[in-house]
Formats: C-alpha cells, sequence, structure tokens
C-alpha cells in the first residue's frame, strides 16, 4: 500500500531486526506438553529509534510528520504515570524544536510523582514543559483541549496525540512495519504461521492488522490484553483497524473476525505485576538476554507462554513476538522482577 503520500519524519534508519529466539523456544518446548512447543521469532521494535524506543516510535514518525505539516510548535499527548508513550512523544518533540505538554491520568491516586525513576526521570531529563495530573476515569480529550487553549493564548499551536498515538494516522505505523515486516519474511526465507502483539490503545494491533490485510499478508494475528479482555478490546481494535484501512482509502473492510484478542494475562489490572510477568521476564533475560518490560511486554510474553502450554500454537509452528518495547519502567519495578517482593497476583 502507498505510504509516501502521508507525510513522515525518520527516528529508526534501519529495519529492526527478525531474530529467531533459539534457546527460549527450546525451554519452553520443554515446559509444554508433551515437551514439544513453537518456533519462537522476535520482531526487535524495541530498537527503534528514540532511545530508548518502541511501538509508539513508529506511530509518531506519521504523527509528527502530520502536526509539522499542520504547523503545529507544540504537542500535547497523555498517558499513565510510567508511559511509555509520552516519553517517547517527547524524545520526538526535542529532536523536532517542539514544546511538549502531558496530561498524566493517575488512575491510582498519587501514583505520579516527578522524583520516581523509570520514564518519569526520563520526562524530567528531557525537559518535558509542562505535566498536568488529572484522576483515573477523567476526560482526557477534554484536558488535553484546555492545555491546548492555554497554548493558543500565549500565541502557540498545538497538535494533539491521543494516549497511545492510537488513531488512523498513527497506525499508518504499524502499516509501515507490516511492509517491512513481509520485506524481510522474503529476504530471510522465513515463513510465519502466527504472529503475536500487544493490544491496548490498539494502535499497534489494529495498524498491523490492516497492513497484514491491505498486504494480503495471510498471518493471523493474536493481540494479548494488556488492560481489557476480548469482549471490550476487539470492538477497540476492529474500529482502529478500519479507520487506518479508511484513511488508506483502497477499499478495505476489515472483517470483525480477524480481530483475534486473549485476556486473562493482564490482572489484577493494567499495570500491576503477576506471577506469569515475572516468570517471563525472567526466562527471556536468561535465555536469550533479551529484556522485557512489566507493565506491557512481560505480561504479553506471558500470554504467548501461556498458549503455548495450552497447546495453542501447533508444534512446528513458527511465531514471531513483536517486542513493542518499554525498557525503562523495568527500572521502576527491579524488586518484584527479580523476586524480592511477591506480585499482587
Ligand atoms: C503502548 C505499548 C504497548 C501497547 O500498544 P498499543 O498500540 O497501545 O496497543 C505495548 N508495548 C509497549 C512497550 C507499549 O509502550
Amino acid at each position: 500500500m502507498d505510504l509516501s503520500r502521508f507525510p513522515r519524519r525518520r527516528y529508526t534508519s534501519f529495519a529492526t531486526p527478525l531474530e529467531l529466539a533459539p534457546r527460549f523456544s527450546q525451554a519452553l518446548a520443554a515446559s509444554c506438553p508433551g515437551g514439544v512447543g513453537p518456533r519462537i521469532w522476535v520482531k526487535r521494535d524495541d530498537m527503534l529509534g528514540l532511545f530508548p524506543g518502541g511501538n509508539k516510535t513508529r506511530k509518531l514518525e506519521f504523527l509528527v510528520g502530520d502536526a509539522l505539516a499542520q504547523g503545529a510548535d507544540t504537542l500535547i499527548t497523555c498517558g499513565a504515570p510510567q508511559s511509555n508513550h509520552c516519553r517517547i512523544t517527547l524524545s520526538a518533540a526535542v529532536k523536532e524544536g517542539l514544546k511538549c505538554h502531558f496530561v498524566i491520568e493517575e488512575r491510582v491516586a498519587g501514583s505520579y510523582s516527578r522524583s520516581a525513576s523509570g520514564n518519569n526521570f526520563m520526562f524530567e531529563l528531557l525537559g518535558v514543559n509542562s505535566v498536568t495530573v488529572v484522576p483515573g476515569g477523567a476526560n482526557m480529550l477534554q484536558a488535553m483541549q484546555k492545555v491546548a487553549d492555554e497554548v493558543a493564548a500565549g500565541g502557540g499551536k498545538a497538535y494533539i496525540i491521543p494516549g497511545g498515538g492510537s488513531n488512523a494516522v498513527g497506525g499508518l505505523g504499524y502499516v509501515a512495519c507490516a511492509q517491512e515486516l513481509q520485506q524481510q519474511f522474503f529476504e530471510q526465507d522465513v515463513q510465519i504461521d502466527r504472529v503475536v502483539v500487544g493490544s491496548g490503545s490498539s494502535g499497534t494491533h489494529g495498524g498491523l492488522l490492516a497492513g497484514f490485510l491491505g498486504n494480503h499478508i495471510r498471518i493471523p494475528i493474536v493481540g494479548i490484553g494488556v488492560s481489557r479482555d476480548p469482549a471490550d478490546q476487539e470492538p477497540l481494535v476492529h474500529k482502529e483497524a478500519q479507520a487506518v484501512a479508511d484513511l488508506l482509502d483502497v477499499g478495505l473492510q476489515i472483517p470483525r473476525e480477524a480481530v483475534v484478542s486473549v485476556g486473562g494475562y493482564w490482572q489484577p489490572k493494567y499495570s500491576i505485576p503477576n506471577a506469569a510477568m515475572v516468570e517471563a521476564v525472567q526466562m527471556l533475560a536468561r535465555t536469550e538476554g533479551l529484556l522485557l518490560d512489566p507493565v506491557y511486554t512481560g505480561k504479553i510474553m506471558a500470554g504467548l507462554i501461556g498458549l503455548a502450554r495450552q497447546s495453542f500454537f501447533k508444534p512446528d509452528e513458527n511465531v514471531l513476538f513483536l517486542h513493542t518495547g518499554g525498557l525503562p519502567s523495568l527500572h521502576a519495578y527491579e524488586d518484584v522482577v527479580l523476586g524480592r517482593t511477591a506480585p499482587a497476583a
């Protein structure tokens, strides 16, 4: 599909690696029924630019391209206290010479602290212009619009980026990823049977799905919910995928049944550690030297491990795990990841 007509900035100068994880695949198989399990490949989107980058980098290439095309001098976005998306948006703003403001949603009262480590430390180091903290359940768009009005009153022009950068424009980043993968499958002669991806604000899952269907890549995608079970998550992903397809204007209808997600791995709550996440983070670190994060990729990989142990994959399947990044928040959860304190569930 033709992405060249959309304004885009480039924050990564290479295709992120597509790597086999042989020692992890072996350890996983040993813990599966009959000692057989799938072969796991990893798409290293944790190596994207705006270091330490992640899936938000791909969305921001198109979102910031759009902001600059509209003449904006300020980015406004929102997220949870340890938001990777806010941090990567701020990096993009710094690189482009734009101002940047956050609205942080405190789903747990008092959970945001300017002096916390991980992403919060980086907000300060990168020089965020302002942080407005609102309580859980607040109307984030309204709160961001209020900041945009203040920017306008001061003579500036703000561009509002929704949570996770997940709208039609942001989703184009994962259409680009689908096309990058298609090329890599061909060049590396790899036949992938299924892709496992995190499913949160849904730009990654929805964008990748639109990209696969639009490019006739017939590989099923399974989303692992990081904050919602399928009944709530799948309609969001479907809406996002259709919005991306509509923006591309290629006459693509996203079949509802192409949207598949799995719940149960994010509990007890978004961002709250569980035992399966700790196992996944330790397992990848100790078999592949690969670091996962506690909020997203640890739980997403826990989903992949759980599905493998339930024989969801055929034993000879090649399964691709999309590593979406998130490493800075690992430092905010050191004790639980090392097993010094017990996870909540
Ligand atoms: C935001 C995020 C996700 C979820 O992606 P969405 O596009 O919001 O669904 C997954 N992993 C990491 C590390 C993230 O920061």
